[in-house]
């Protein structure tokens, strides 16, 4: 992703992984376990790579998440699993926001910081180096 948000959210699926990764089934063989252990870091990866492409139109990622990696887990270390990727996810998700608030992030594409008049964010990426796109433009002369 060009505006260098992936290796941050990769800081956060590495993170799960490392507070996940001593519960896989301690009883399978090592071979298996090491087959385990990637197939978990992949789908920490996964689910934050999505994130970051949709953050608004991704619900519960943490459940999917859980959902997707659970039966590599002994189901006494289920509850554990389960909250530190509550809790990692949360964090994600909290970061993102901030950089959806900050007007640094949208999808991944900047927008164009005005309301069409059906009252919906325009869509239309901005002039460069500007916060309004071509139709909205007048805007920005505006508040200068
Ligand atoms: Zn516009």
């Amino acid at each position: 992703m060009e505006n260098g948000l992936l290796p941050r959210m990769y800081q956060y699926s590495r993170a799960i992984y490392r507070s996940i990764k001593d519960l896989i089934d301690p009883w399978a063989d090592q071979e298996t376990q090491l087959e385990y252990r990637r197939a978990v870091l992949a789908a920490c990866e996964d689910t934050v790579e999505r994130l970051a492409k949709d953050p608004r139109y991704f619900s519960k990622p943490e459940r999917t998440l859980f959902q997707d990696i659970r039966r590599y887990f002994p189901i006494t270390y289920q509850g554990q699993v389960n909250w530190a990727i509550t809790e990692g996810i949360g964090a994600a998700v909290e970061f993102i926001e901030e950089q959806i608030e900050s007007g640094a992030f949208d999808g991944g594409v900047a927008r164009c910081r005005a309301t069409t008049r059906k009252g919906k964010p325009c869509q239309r990426t901005p002039l460069p180096e500007r916060e309004y796109c071509p139709s909205h433009q007048h805007l920005e002369t505006v508040a200068a």
